[in-house]
This record gives C-alpha cells, sequence and structure tokens, in this order.
C-alpha cells in the first residue's frame, strides 16, 4: 500500500472535489454540464486582452529558457510602478515575486512562514486554497467569521476573540471571492491595527483588485500601514482573464527590515521551483500599462455588469433564496432556507442538483462555510445560459426535499 502523506489530512479544495468527479462521469455519459464551480472566465466566451496575447506570442522565441527566480525585471518594475501609483510606499523590485498563477505563490507565502501549530486568521466564507495551504503546511486555519448581515464584512469582534499567541497571520480576501464583498477603508484599517498591535503578517488577496460594480471604491490593505508586514497578491488571471496563462504575483510591503529571514525564507522556496511560465511573464507590464478593459465589462451595460443583474434578479426571486448582491468579482454566495428544503448536507444539496438539473454549483462548506446554507454562483455565463441556468435551479427547488 502506498499511502499518502499525513500532511494533506484535512486538506480538500471542492472547486475540483467530488461534485466535479461526478460532473465529468456524467459528460462521459453524453450530458452536457453547466459548470459553474470555478472562476475561469475563457471557456464562457471570454478573451484576454489582444496586446497579452500577441505579447506572448511574439516573446516565445525569447522566453524559452528559465528567467531569474523571482521573475524578469521589466514585469517587476511594471508591478512597482502600479502600486506605487495605487498610494503604497517604498516598494522595491526586489521585494515582487512571479509565480505560476497566485496559487503558487499562496503556497509559499504560508509555507514560509509558519511552524507546526501556528495559526493563521482566515476568513469563512473563504477562497479555499488559503485553508489547504495553513493545513499543509502544518499550521491551523482558524476562521474568522463574515457577517451576512452586514454586507459579508469581517466581524471584526470574532477576529480580536481569536486571536492567540500562535497567532501569526491573517488572510484579508478582497474582493472577495465567494461573496463578491468589497471592503470600506475603515474596516480594512480596523484590520491593519489589529495586525500592527498583534505583530501578525497581513496576506491581502487582491486578485479581483479591478473587478467592482456600481462605482465601489477600492483600497488596497498596503495603503494603510508601514509598521506590519504586508504581502499583497495578485495577477492576471481574473482582472486580464488570462487564468491559464499562470501569472501571478506578490509584492511585500511595510515592515520588510524585521521580516528578512521570512523573506529570505520566501526567496529559497522561489528558487527551489526555478522560476515561472516565461512567456506569460512578458505579458505582465503589457497588461498592467494597458487599456484596462474590463472596465468597460464591469459597467451596468457591460457584459460582466448585465450577467450580475440578471443573475441577481433571477436568484432572488427563487423562493427560498436570498443573497447579498456582491460589489466586486463574478461570484455570488447565496443563503438557502434549510428549514424550507430540509437541508441537512450542502454537498448532497449540489449533488442531488448535479444529478438532476446538470448544473455543477460547489456548496457552501467547500469554502469553509460551517453551516449547509450556502452555495456558490460564478455568474460567468452569458446571460441567456446564466437566465436558463436559474431556471434550472428554479424548477429543482421547487420540489427538492433532502433526505
Ligand atoms: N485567490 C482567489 C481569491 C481566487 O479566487 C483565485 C482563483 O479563483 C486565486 C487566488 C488563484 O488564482 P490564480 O489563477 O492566479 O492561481
Amino acid at each position: 500500500m502506498i499511502q499518502r502523506s499525513e500532511r494533506l489530512n484535512n486538506v480538500s479544495y471542492d472547486l475540483c472535489g467530488p461534485l466535479y468527479e461526478r460532473a465529468k462521469e456524467l459528460e462521459l455519459l453524453g450530458h452536457h454540464i453547466t459548470k459553474l464551480n470555478i472562476g475561469n472566465p475563457a471557456p464562457f466566451g471570454f478573451d484576454a486582452p489582444a496586446e497579452v496575447i500577441e505579447t506572448i506570442v511574439q516573446h516565445l522565441r525569447h522566453a524559452q529558457g528559465y528567467s531569474d527566480h523571482k521573475g524578469i525585471l521589466s514585469a517587476r518594475e511594471a508591478i512597482k510602478d502600479y502600486y506605487t501609483s495605487k498610494g503604497i510606499a517604498d516598494i522595491h523590485t526586489d521585494d515582487i515575486f512571479l509565480g505560476n498563477g497566485l496559487s503558487e505563490l499562496i503556497m509559499h507565502a504560508v509555507q514560509a512562514l509558519l511552524n507546526e501549530g501556528d495559526e493563521v486568521l482566515v476568513p469563512s466564507p473563504d477562497y479555499p486554497l488559503w485553508t489547504a495551504a495553513v493545513r499543509f503546511s502544518g499550521g491551523k486555519a482558524v476562521h474568522y467569521l463574515c457577517d451576512e448581515e452586514a454586507e459579508w464584512f469581517p466581524d471584526v469582534a470574532d477576529i480580536k476573540s481569536k486571536i492567540s499567541s500562535r497567532t501569526r497571520a491573517i488572510v484579508i480576501i478582497n474582493p472577495n471571492n465567494p461573496t463578491g464583498a468589497v471592503y470600506s477603508k475603515e474596516l480594512l484599517q480596523e484590520l491593519v491595527n489589529l495586525a500592527e498591535q498583534h505583530n501578525l503578517v497581513i496576506f491581502s488577496d487582491e486578485i479581483y483588485d479591478k473587478i467592482l460594480y456600481e462605482n465601489t471604491p477600492y483600497t488596497s490593505t498596503a495603503t494603510l500601514s508601514d509598521e506590519v508586514l504586508c504581502v499583497t497578491f495578485s495577477g492576471l488571471s481574473k482582472n486580464y482573464l488570462a487564468a491559464g496563462f499562470r501569472a501571478g504575483w506578490m509584492l511585500l510591503t511595510g515592515a520588510k527590515s524585521k521580516s528578512a529571514a521570512y523573506i529570505n525564507g520566501l526567496n529559497t522556496l522561489a528558487s527551489l521551483r526555478v522560476c515561472s511560465n516565461v512567456p506569460a511573464q512578458y505579458a505582465i507590464a503589457v497588461a498592467l500599462k494597458g487599456q484596462q478593459h474590463i472596465h468597460d465589462l464591469t459597467k451596468p451595460t457591460g457584459r460582466l455588469g448585465e450577467q450580475r443583474a440578471i443573475c441577481y434578479e433571477k436568484l432572488t426571486a427563487i423562493p427560498g433564496i436570498t443573497c447579498v448582491k456582491p460589489k466586486g468579482a463574478f461570484y455570488m454566495f447565496p443563503k438557502l432556507d434549510v428549514k424550507k428544503f430540509n437541508i441537512q448536507d450542502d454537498q448532497q444539496f449540489a449533488l442531488d442538483l448535479l444529478s438532476e438539473q446538470h448544473v455543477l454549483l460547489v456548496q457552501g462548506s467547500g469554502f469553509n462555510w460551517q453551516k449547509p446554507d450556502h452555495f456558490r454562483v460564478v455568474y460567468l455565463p452569458e446571460k441567456a445560459q446564466l437566465s436558463q441556468t436559474m431556471d434550472k435551479l428554479a424548477n429543482f427547488l421547487q420540489t427538492y426535499q433532502q433526505g
């Protein structure tokens, strides 16, 4: 028997978990499945900006070799300029790391920090890679509550009550996946103050920082303090609709002088994997400096703006469903009336929907939400398909009773 590492105990990623496997089986049987399990824009007809694609094609010949383990300098300079323009002080290209998507950098940032039993404050619900990365690194993910009654903002009192002598870091996902919340400057300042008081590293996942609706103002966490070490993450996957190119970055700002050992650890991990996908690194400067097409898509008349409107309208018209309207990203995290549908097991709910209507959604527990009363919708399909999918969900729920 070949056993898997015990480090994988309690490590999961339900976006590609048992439901996804079942969906593939159904596809093999000839069924068409509407896959709303993952935020992958390309299969729904979204194109990366033309200049991004052209740059990668043009650079294929120059990009055959490895790059520096942190990434090519022109990309890191463009990232520096971008965050300097947002108001983040004292950025050095040496403190910027490029990765194969931001997923790889999340693993590095967490692995380089934690010892066995160290704690990280992770939002509930979260993007589940964060919880997985902490557990895989021997740490304990301590989930803090995001409050649906307060636009899904983090509950600061709950966070305070969960800080212990083992707490090393706090994860902030803003704009949020799966809730679509966009946090106010005041709320972020409170979190930054807490991090300062308790000497916590801030991991600020800002991969959706350009996907904002209704002119919602946006603050990058790192603009709010020089005293705390802030690791800011982003990439091309969402803002530039180029998830398959695997281009992400992380930027260290703030209390760098007292973080030299940690930064050295990040350097070691970056060099162990040699470098990230080099052709895609060339696209980063072009993307950041080029036209920001995503802003057209998020207008009320833009494709994402329209899909958000129709998805929200259709969802909230279904008896037994309520939902906070998202301000950013492309997800909704609706609430189910569990009494009405007698739901005790949210994965079973998602499996039943998949079997009956061939719609693949991920249940709330897949995002480390503790009650069986939520699920996530990805509103990337174009309007007609989205509308049909919501009709299927409504039909399914008309008679659904679990157990
Ligand atoms: N962080 C969040 C909040 C995400 O939603 C995602 C992808 O869905 C990622 C990180 C990973 O992105 P990447 O494609 O850059 O690995």
